[in-house]
């Protein structure tokens, strides 16, 4: 077996075993999976088609494999496009494909010049490895999200320069026949790279579909479905930080626990539809209220809590008492029925002590949320630390 044909079976296993990688991820849902696999599928039908040169006819081994090696980077490029939430021309993908198919074809029946061949097919993976590159780089994801989209464009631009530099050797006559001994050795250069280009890009495209999966994991669980505010475990967690921060010096925060006001009422009466239309409206203005740096998240049920970096109990009772006085001006209106619902809500303030514990911080917040309660809720009290905590007393017990 000669060296190309070897490198050809290769590769054509290779891009196999991308494709079943690939193929395994197609249920994710994200755009452009199954563009990625139908290339490596592709891939494989052409890189066999290579391989049986001489032993099949030139039309399937030089036209055929041709026009599905060129294909299936159209098909790579097209699935990053969608991936990255655009749409591929198909219009003219077709076109520049079928066009290097058609030269491929006169300079195999007509003319029969390798190079002629070599440089039409060159031009036309230089440009479409050279879009992928671009289109990963300019619509990538900001910040770290964006990492693999870099990595898989790297890939791409570095494939589109191999990809010039064989057209340009070729159109010049500086590339002879790879079936030819004498010229083996910069066309075996070309054939190793070549080799690698779909695998090395289907496995960009993997690093890319987990990091996605990942994000988008992680988003759900970090987040209240209902509310769009941090789910409790996320919230805890900013919260635990924020502590271990102060713990090393950084000004004390303050934890804000707010209880909506007798909501049983508002679902009794308006339905349970017009209760989660209350939390989502309320979690809508507390997000509105507080600073970009204050943790919003939802505890639970009707209950939220407001860890404010470096703040001070009376900054922290100010700002709960704008959104208390939002809440309170802000009725909610219920688009099925067209009532409107009005409701308040009472919260408790304390700050943080030095050596304290989310869990401590957290009573003593709830004390003075449940002492708001008793006096007559719609209002916000700070704990008082000439008090006892009184935040063990349970919730049943309260008044109607
Ligand atoms: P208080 O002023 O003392 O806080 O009285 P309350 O009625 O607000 O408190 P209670 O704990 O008696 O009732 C809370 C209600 O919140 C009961 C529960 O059915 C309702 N609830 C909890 N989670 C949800 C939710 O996700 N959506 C809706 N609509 N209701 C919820
Ligand atoms: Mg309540
Ligand atoms: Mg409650």
């Amino acid at each position: 077996m000669s060296l190309p044909t070897a490198l050809l079976v290769i590769t054509a296993a290779l891009s196999a075993m991308m494709l079943a990688i690939v193929w395994s991820l197609r249920r994710c849902g994200l755009p452009g999976v199954r563009d990625w696999c139908n290339a490596n599928l592709m891939v494989t039908v052409a890189l066999v088609l290579f391989a049986l040169r001489g032993n099949i006819s030139d039309i399937l081994s030089v036209v055929a494999a041709n026009t599905a090696l060129g294909w299936a980077v159209a098909l790579f490029y097209a699935g990053c496009v969608r991936f990255c939430g655009g749409q591929p021309r198909w219009g003219r993908l077709a076109a520049g494909t079928l066009a290097t198919m058609a030269v491929v074809t006169i300079w195999r029946y007509v003319y029969d010049v390798y190079t002629t061949r070599v440089v039409a097919v060159s031009v036309l993976h230089a440009v479409l490895c050279a879009l992928t590159g671009i289109t990963l780089i300019r619509r990538r994801p900001r910040g770290r999200a964006g990492n693999h989209h870099l990595t898989t464009a790297g890939f791409a631009l570095f494939f589109a320069t191999g990809h010039a530099v064989r057209g340009l050797l070729s159109a010049f006559s500086l590339l002879g026949n790879p079936y030819v001994l004498q010229s083996m050795g910069l066309n075996s250069l070309f054939l190793t790279l070549g080799a690698l280009v779909m695998p090395a890009l289907s496995m960009g495209a993997v690093l890319m579909i987990h990091d996605t999966m990942v994000r988008r994991l992680q988003a759900i669980a970090n987040t209240d479905g209902l509310t769009g505010v941090l789910s409790r475990k996320a919230w805890e967690d900013v919260a635990q930080r924020e502590i271990a921060q102060a713990a090393r010096g950084k000004p004390a925060p303050a934890l804000l626990i707010i209880d909506i006001d007798r909501f049983k009422t508002v679902n009794d009466t308006y339905g349970h539809a017009a209760g989660d239309a209350v939390l989502q409206a309320f979690a809508g203005l507390a997000g509105t209220l507080v600073r970009a740096t204050d943790g919003v998240g939802r505890l639970g049920g009707e209950e939220f809590a407001v860890l404010l970096p470096a703040t001070t109990a009376a900054e922290a009772q100010q700002l709960a008492e704008r959104i208390r006085a939002g809440a309170e001006q802000h009725p909610v209106p219920l688009a099925h029925s067209g009532a409107t619902v009005r409701y308040t809500i009472s919260g408790g303030v304390a700050c943080l002590r030095p050596g304290e514990s989310l869990a401590q911080l957290s009573v003593r917040a709830d004390a003075a949320l449940y002492r708001a309660k008793l006096e007559g809720r719609n209002r916000i009290l700070a704990h008082d630390d000439g008090q006892p905590d009184t935040a063990a007393a349970p919730r049943e017990v309260l008044p109607a």
